[in-house]
């Protein structure tokens, strides 16, 4: 679903993606962790075109990215993004939140849109929450209405970056359930996170970036409990 070889990205003179290598196939589950300013976000931006690409090759979906006839946005539509923080439209209501895309993009029928939303607003356990404004809820619950605008486009990948880290401690486990439920259902996603206890036991492998490039990818029991690089140990060391 994803492939990726020696991806490069720079700002400026800082090489930031020193040559990204990886596979993902369809129906898993990568978390991603690593220090902070080592590529983390910068990877899954290039991902759903957020950022160009400067070296390299990039597959996710079909689409090519180092092509530049390639319809950016059409990957997009593809590709869902939750992001830290939340960005629901203030001035709408929760269900006009997940009504927008799916009417303006997709073209669906307002009718239809509607009935996505509601679906959609129920299964992140909001379904009381339909006319409420988004400043009204808990960073939980926007996160979960985030989660659920971002499934309204029917994506085929979910991206996460770092979506329970700006939540006070006592919501971030309603949000991790909603991502949990979405992996047992088969979307493909990679969360980056430093929620070590979920990776173990939500992510099929593990991928530790640092420096720009992956130092280790591998199943969460292998990476955590016998890492093989010196780095993977460091960084476990520090944050476990
Ligand atoms: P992480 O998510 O792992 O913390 P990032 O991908 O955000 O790391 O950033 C990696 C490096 O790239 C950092 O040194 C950061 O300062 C730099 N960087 C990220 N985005 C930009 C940008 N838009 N312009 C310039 N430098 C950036
Ligand atoms: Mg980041």
């Amino acid at each position: 679903m994803i492939h990726v070889e020696n991806l490069q990205k720079n700002f400026g003179d800082t090489h930031v993606l020193r040559g990204i290598s990886c596979e993902i196939n369809p129906q898993e589950v990568i978390c991603v962790i690593g220090p902070s300013g080592s590529g983390k976000s910068t990877f899954l931006r290039c991902l759903n075109g957020l950022e160009s690409i400067e070296g390299g090759r990039a597959e996710v979906n079909g689409f090519a990215l180092q092509d530049p006839k390639t319809n950016i946005n059409k990957l997009r539509e593809s590709v869902g993004m939750v992001f830290q923080r939340f960005n629901l439209f203030p001035h709408m209501t929760v269900m006009e939140n997940l009504m927008m895309a799916p009417m303006e993009v997709l073209k669906l029928s307002r009718r239809a849109a509607q009935e996505r939303a509601t679906a959609l607003l129920e299964k992140v356990g909001l379904g009381d929450k339909l006319t409420a404004w988004p400043n009204s809820l808990s960073g939980g619950q926007q996160q979960r209405v985030a989660i659920a605008r971002a499934l309204a486009m029917q994506p085929k990948i979910m991206l996460f970056d770092e979506p329970t880290s700006a939540l006070d401690p006592e919501l971030v486990g309603e949000v991790l359930a909603v991502m949990k439920t979405l992996a047992q259902e088969g979307m493909t996603m990679i969360i980056v996170t430093h929620e070590m206890a979920f990776a173990r036991e939500v992510s099929d492998r593990v991928m530790f970036i640092d420096q720009g490039v992956i130092q280790e990818m591998g199943p969460p029991e292998q990476l955590f409990s016998a890492p093989q690089n010196p780095r993977t140990a460091a960084f476990l060391s520090k944050v476990l």
